[in-house]
């Protein structure tokens, strides 16, 4: 954190000096959104579908974002070149802005963009070399009728607590299923199975973000020759497949080893290791 650099109306502030208001709509409803990027050797991985997703989500909340695309990419570059560190993650917000103690949108006239550029929280590689344990929990996935899971809100109470639920019950992460008790995804990561050599993932109806990282790993199992296929998850079908994993910006890509208790037959399994390396060329610009 002390290493941080944010951009801020316009300058690139040390973490220290980057403040805004106890009256940001952000902070007193979580009314904003935001993304999580990555960026190797300066180059941010692809900002383009990224920033697709931040407008796509700024105009299903019907917020104003106070920078187009070309004014937005100039500040995360100029904040990733001032950063010291050739890689790093990036946090970009968009706040709802001041206004008046009350949840109407109508008196917040300045929406706030904010950019981190920070270290990546890496997973500790001995965490990573073991594997994960999923464990199932109760807080689920809302329904697209009821705060679509695709708008990647400054809300993310339900991922905090599912999360939260998976370690009290021993585990590292949620297996966070929807309101039919179908799998959606991790609580901030998406996932996948593989079944007889086919690389299995919730659809997004089903209540999984449009993750970038899934969206590459798709791209990387066509290149190699392994079939993908969009399919309702049980719990059952996690419990049974041959290998299981997770996928984010921030973790990667994360083998799972075990799921409620139940070992996976191998981990990370011949697949995933396959899907592993190919990323890593991907975002290190060798494609596979
Ligand atoms: N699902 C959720 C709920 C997330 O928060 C994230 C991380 N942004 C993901 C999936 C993975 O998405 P991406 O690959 O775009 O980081």
């Amino acid at each position: 954190m002390d290493h941080a650099l944010v951009w801020m109306n316009g300058a690139i502030l040390p973490a220290s000096k980057a403040k805004i208001s106890v009256f940001d709509h952000g902070l007193l409803y979580g009314d904003g959104i935001f993304e999580g990027l990555r960026f190797f050797s300066k180059q941010v991985f692809r900002l383009p579908l990224h920033l697709r997703r931040l407008y796509a989500s700024a105009r299903a909340i019907a917020l104003h974002i106070p920078l187009d695309e070309a004014g937005l990419v100039a500040a995360i570059n100029s904040t990733v070149a001032a950063f010291p560190d050739e890689d790093g993650y990036i946090r970009l917000l968009v706040t709802r802005g001041i206004g008046p103690l009350g949840i109407s949108t109508t008196g917040c006239e300045h929406p706030q963009v904010i950019i981190i550029v920070d270290q990546v929280a890496v997973v500790p590689p001995e965490r990573r070399a073991a594997g994960l344990k999923l464990a199932s929990v109760p807080t689920r996935r809302a329904a697209m009728d009821v705060l679509d899971p695709r708008i990647k809100s400054l809300n993310y109470l339900g991922s905090v607590m599912a999360r939260m639920e998976a370690q009290l019950a021993g585990a590292d992460e949620a297996l966070m299923l929807n309101q039919a008790g179908q799998v959606a995804e991790g609580a901030a990561e998406n996932l996948f199975v593989v079944r007889d050599g086919v690389l299995l993932t919730p659809p997004t109806s089903d209540g999984a973000l449009g993750g970038i990282t899934r969206g590459a790993l798709m791209e990387v199992a066509q290149q190699l020759g392994i079939p993908v296929r969009e399919v309702h998850l049980s719990r059952y079908d996690v419990y049974t497949a041959d290998e299981c994993l997770l996928c984010g910006t921030g973790a990667g890509v994360l083998a799972v080893r075990e799921v409620d208790g139940r070992p996976l037959p191998s981990c990370p399994g011949p697949l995933t290791r396959q899907l592993m390396e190919g990323y890593e060329g991907l975002v290190r610009g060798n494609p596979c």
